[in-house]
């Protein structure tokens, strides 16, 4: 095989090279994270705090309703089991128990409020653990997947390397020197076809002698232009 023509097979392995590499980088960015995942979880934990305070609410209130009941209980026997004659006294008791049940009745009632808030923050803590815990599943099975697929690249990766190897021993060290330096400078594409005249990398109009050249079979022709190397193929 001409020179040109091993070089043209040493890209096409370089080509086949950068795609699995770049197949493999975008496998191991997802499986760095799952943001749908994180998301849900961040959910889960703001319904779980919320579901915490409402409940400590309640339980700060259902305290409040039990510290007045345990003082209008005593009370209440008092004005009933006959201790007290003076009827002084038992007005007294009366407007003491009517005062103890009043605010009784307003914390009974925040109770009502907050019962229903505590019964909203648990269903929306179960909704998002049933997100979180669906969203879980699909990624453990994501994540195998991904790992199968980045051992596979993996290998692929290690076999073309192989394949460069043997072929850069094909090619003239001056000839592959020249590749290596025009693919560097030109984004990875260092050959350039010549159709109907034209360089396949810049457009310009290759001028005869050149492309004479570029049909020899050991010189190598550069586009005067981009300075791709020609090849007629
Ligand atoms: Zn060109």
């Amino acid at each position: 095989m001409s020179q040109v023509n091993e070089i043209v097979s040493l890209q096409a392995i370089d080509d086949e090279a950068a795609a699995f590499r770049a197949a493999l980088e975008d496998v191991e960015r997802r499986l760095r994270g799952n943001e749908e995942l994180d998301g849900a979880r961040r959910q889960l934990a703001i319904s779980d705090a919320a579901l915490k305070e409402a409940r400590i609410e309640q339980r700060a209130i259902e305290a409040q309703v039990e510290s007045l009941t345990s003082k209008i209980d005593p009370e209440e026997r008092r004005l009933y089991d006959g201790s007290v004659k003076n009827i002084k006294e038992l007005q007294n008791i009366q407007h003491e128990l009517e005062s103890l049940k009043e605010r009784r009745s307003a914390f009974e009632e925040q109770l009502l409020e907050i019962f229903s808030r505590v019964e909203i923050a648990e269903r929306e803590r179960s909704t998002c653990a049933r997100t979180v815990a669906r969203l879980e599943a699909l990624w453990e099975k994501d994540q195998q997947d991904l790992r199968h697929e980045a051992r596979r690249l993996g290998d692929l990766i290690v076999r073309t390397d192989r394949r460069r190897e043997e072929q850069k021993v094909r090619i003239n060290p001056r000839a592959l020197h020249l590749y290596e330096d025009v693919r560097r400078r030109r984004g990875g594409n260092a050959i350039a076809r010549v159709q109907g005249g034209v360089c396949s990398g810049c457009r310009i109009a290759i001028p005869e002698g050149l492309r004479k050249r570029a049909f020899s079979s050991d010189a190598l022709a550069q586009c005067p232009n981009c300075e791709r190397i020609l090849s007629m193929g």
